[in-house]
């Protein structure tokens, strides 16, 4: 069922409500998973703490286990926890030529990575992109780049022997300039944990390139010290974004939520093998599911809420045909569009509602109408709001009063109710209902 119709039986679905020990139970699974998947303790100590607080009392679904109830809602807060602002995968390269810094220790997959990216950005974005390696302790660390270069036809620096980082970065710089490129990379030595010389080395050249992105490329196989890697070099250098690497391995991915929670920078990208595109656009849905290697019962769960709707709305869709819509269901339809924003939401929400839509906005109707209209149901009672065709004149001053409004109002809403009520009727009856609502699903 689209989300659109969502929250309309968000109240149905209740069935039960998950006790403290339900989500006790649950979260002691949970955290084992976590810490399993190289979640560090801390983080999944907190990351528990805030579940349980929110899973008590939440509403179990019928036919799953309240255990795996927790488990879905586990798996939606690690999705919220993961994702970021904005689209991971857009880098902020307007205004060319803009730099690039891929900072990150030796062997995290650097170099691979500033091939993987410059190949993306060329293809996908049509951009033209200059590589640099200003890698100056390894033997042969420029060649590789180089010969990367050739291999998917992304242009590098030519090489110099002698020059300093600084000076090759500001080569770069000229030579984007000159050359007309969108976007220039500088790839980074590395060490094999950080030292000040590194850091030194480093902030020399950011200082010098002033780069819009500067991702920190880390081992995701590696846990906890990706972590700390990303603390240190955050610090030091400040970094836009994280790519992490060697997710084609075993790891579980914990790397990623403690990257997330303790530095809070964006996981922009994924490595996924050696090849030149095996980069992904990080996924938080992915990683969850692979974090807590539940996946299944993840989706067990989505399926039986899922199922629950569609009950809900075939026993709705029936009532409708009967031409039982009542105060009641138009007030659901009116919470729900203006949830979604006003008449825009209302399209395609139920059988022609697209009509009503434009009707509606040729005759002003805007969200303090909808307000107007709500507040003229609540103002009616039980009974009245189930069979509004008793309504006769003093009921209806009493009920415009009751909301502050005036009678016109009430019968504009009346009037409203019955077209609504008498379309559904007969698209009930040639079957349209029930396929306009299939579509819905
Ligand atoms: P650098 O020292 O940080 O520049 O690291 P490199 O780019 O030279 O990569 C080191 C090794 O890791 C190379 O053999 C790469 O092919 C490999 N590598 C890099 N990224 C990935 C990845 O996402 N998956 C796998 N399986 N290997 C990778
Ligand atoms: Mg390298």
């Amino acid at each position: 069922l689209s989300e659109r119709l969502g929250g309309v039986f968000e109240r149905l679905t209740k069935q039960g409500a998950l006790s403290e020990d339900d989500v006790k139970t649950a979260l002691r699974e949970v955290r084992v998973a976590l810490l399993e998947a190289d979640v560090s303790l801390p983080v999944a100590r907190d990351f528990v703490g805030r579940v349980q607080e929110k899973a008590t009392g939440q509403a179990v679904t019928k036919s799953v286990t309240p255990g795996q109830q927790v488990v879905k809602i586990v798996h939606d807060e690690l999705v919220a926890t993961l994702t970021g602002e904005g689209d991971p995968g857009t880098l902020k390269i307007d205004n060319p030529p803009a730099p690039i810094l891929m900072v990150g220790l030796q062997g995290g997959g650097k170099t691979t990575t500033t091939a993987k990216l410059a190949k993306r950005l060329t293809e996908r974005e049509g951009k033209r992109v200059l590589m640099a390696s200003l890698d100056v302790n390894r033997p042969a660390a420029m060649e590789q780049l180089q010969i990367l270069g050739v291999q998917i036809g992304v242009d590098t620096l030519p090489i110099v022997k002698g020059e300093t980082p600084v000076a090759i970065a500001k080569r770069a710089k000229t030579q984007a300039s000159l050359g007309g490129y969108d976007v220039y990379m500088l790839d980074t030595a590395g060490r094999l944990s950080i030292d000040d010389e590194l850091m030194a080395q480093v902030e020399a050249v950011r200082d010098v390139a002033n780069p819009r992105e500067t991702l920190l490329v880390v081992d995701g196989l590696t846990g906890q010290d990706a972590v700390t890697t990303a603390e240190n070099f955050d610090e030091r250098i400040g970094i836009t974004g994280v790519v992490l690497t060697r997710m084609d391995g075993d790891g579980r991915g914990g790397a990623a939520l403690s990257m997330r929670a303790v530095t809070g920078k964006p996981i922009r990208f994924v490595g996924l093998g050696e090849k030149m595109d095996a980069l992904e656009t990080f996924e938080p849905d992915r990683i969850a599911g692979r974090i807590l290697g539940m996946g299944d019962i993840v989706s067990l769960v989505e399926k039986a809420q899922e199922t629950i709707e569609a009950e809900q709305a075939e026993r709705m869709m029936k009532r409708f045909q009967k031409g039982q819509f009542n105060m009641n269901d138009l007030r659901m339809q009116l919470d729900q569009m203006l949830k979604m924003g006003g008449m825009e939401g209302m399209m395609g929400m139920l059988p022609g509602a697209k009509k009503m839509a434009a009707q509606a906005q040729g005759a002003g109707i805007d969200d303090k109408m909808l307000k107007r209209q709500i507040a003229l149901i609540q103002s009616m009672t039980k009974k009245e709001r189930a069979a509004p065709q008793i309504l006769q004149a003093s009921r209806k001053k009493r009920i415009a009063a009751g909301a502050g409004l005036e009678v016109r109002e009430l019968n504009q809403l009346l009037k409203m109710h019955r077209q609504m009520s008498d379309m559904m009727k007969k698209m009930g009856k040639g079957g349209m209902l029930k396929q306009a609502m299939k579509g819905m699903m």
